[in-house]
């Protein structure tokens, strides 16, 4: 395998690649606004071009992690400039507010995302929706990790009741530190697959990234932080090449993880609810108080969990809420319409289906 299709290069990416002398580059580390790019040329810096650094009308349209870039070269070929983004397959996206909501790319173009968590006291399902929920809409596989197995023996409960509650994820057991299961991940681990590690800091994800990679990593950092102006790189995003050849990117411990434009993967993570709606009597169901709501049955019946559905509800509204919250330009009239008819869950349903 050539070095670009060990880093996952394909003719999906090459026919967006275009013919103006540039040459083929993916993102491997992100620091504020400065890129190292892997490419025929081996490791480079890259600067953006003005055009990409000055008319990006939002932070979608910058390079991430995964990024696939048609690159210039500098004339000795030490550095390149960033003339393009290439279309992306998959986008691993949240919101992150601040005086406007924005979107933030954590990584692109990812086969397979690890949701790490433990057996013990970070295991939440409800931050576990919100995950696959993010997950599923960027378009990529997600697989939970449930770790440090060896702080509580007694896990076969949990790990059942989260196959139940997660079908169709795959789901493994594991102690990074004691590398107990982590033969269960090679499947995932093929060459040139991208994976990426997402999870709340203390999971343990710096100590799976280390048995994976093969060897410590903190003097590979190091070495990488002082060509960065010394700055320490944590709070970076990297992606490493394991031994097995796959390509894992590492991104900081999340704390806050905002849905963006995630209705297709709310409908994929709650669809024992969309599946019941579908006999609710309105087709516009809110599934609130409408009466004959096959939602509300089975609530009352038992058989939908009332955290679950209280979750989807909350899911949704945030979704809508996020959608507006982008659109800065939006006066206080808009605002004031959009105030009342969040409230209305109908609105929300229909944003879901893209008929806005
Ligand atoms: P990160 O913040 O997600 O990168 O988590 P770290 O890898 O830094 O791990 C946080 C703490 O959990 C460290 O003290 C690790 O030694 C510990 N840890 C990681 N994996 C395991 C495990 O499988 N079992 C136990 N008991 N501790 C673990
Ligand atoms: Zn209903």
């Amino acid at each position: 395998m050539d070095l670009l299709a060990a880093y996952g290069w394909n003719s999906y990416f090459a026919q967006h690649l275009g013919e103006d002398n540039c040459i083929p580059a993916r993102v491997i580390s992100e620091q504020r606004d400065r890129y190292w790019v892997i490419s025929i040329s081996g490791e480079l810096p890259v600067e953006l071009c003005g055009r990409l650094r000055f008319e990006a009308s939002a932070p979608r349209e910058l390079p991430a992690v995964g990024d696939w870039l048609a690159v210039r070269l500098s004339p000795d070929s030490r550095m390149g400039m960033a003339i393009r983004v290439l279309p992306r397959k998959t986008v691993i996206a949240r919101g992150v507010a601040g005086r406007t909501t924005q979107e933030q790319i954590l990584a692109a173009n990812v086969d397979t995302a690890f949701v790490v968590t433990t057996v013990d006291r970070d295991f939440n399902p409800r931050r576990m929706e919100r995950y696959l929920s993010m997950i599923w809409s960027g378009g990529a596989q997600p697989v939970i990790l449930l770790n440090k197995i060896d702080l509580c023996p007694d896990y076969s409960r949990l790990m059942a009741q989260t196959g139940l509650a997660f079908p169709g994820v795959g789901i493994h057991t594991l102690s990074a530190l004691h590398d107990r299961g982590l033969n269960s991940l090679h499947a995932y681990l093929k060459p040139a697959r991208t994976l990426v590690m997402l999870g709340s800091s203390g999971v343990g994800k710096s100590t799976l990234l280390n048995r994976l990679v093969g060897r410590d990593l903190q003097r590979l950092r190091d070495v990488r932080a002082a060509d960065q102006r010394g700055r320490h790189t944590t709070s970076s995003r990297q992606m490493f090449r394991l031994t097995s050849g796959a390509l894992l990117i590492d991104t900081p411990g999340l704390r806050e993880l905002l849905l963006w434009d995630a209705a297709l993967g709310l409908s994929r993570t709650f669809a024992d609810i969309e599946v019941l709606s579908a006999r609710c009597r309105f087709r516009d169901c809110r599934h609130r108080d409408e009466p004959e709501c096959a939602v509300l049955e089975a609530l009352q019946g038992g058989v939908l969990h009332r955290s679950h559905y209280d979750n989807y509800i909350k899911l949704l509204k945030e979704q809508a809420y996020q959608r507006r919250r982008e659109d800065p330009t939006m006066n206080s009239k808009t605002k004031k319409r959009w105030k009342s008819i969040t409230k209305d869950l109908r609105l929300v349903q229909k944003l879901k289906r893209g008929e806005e």
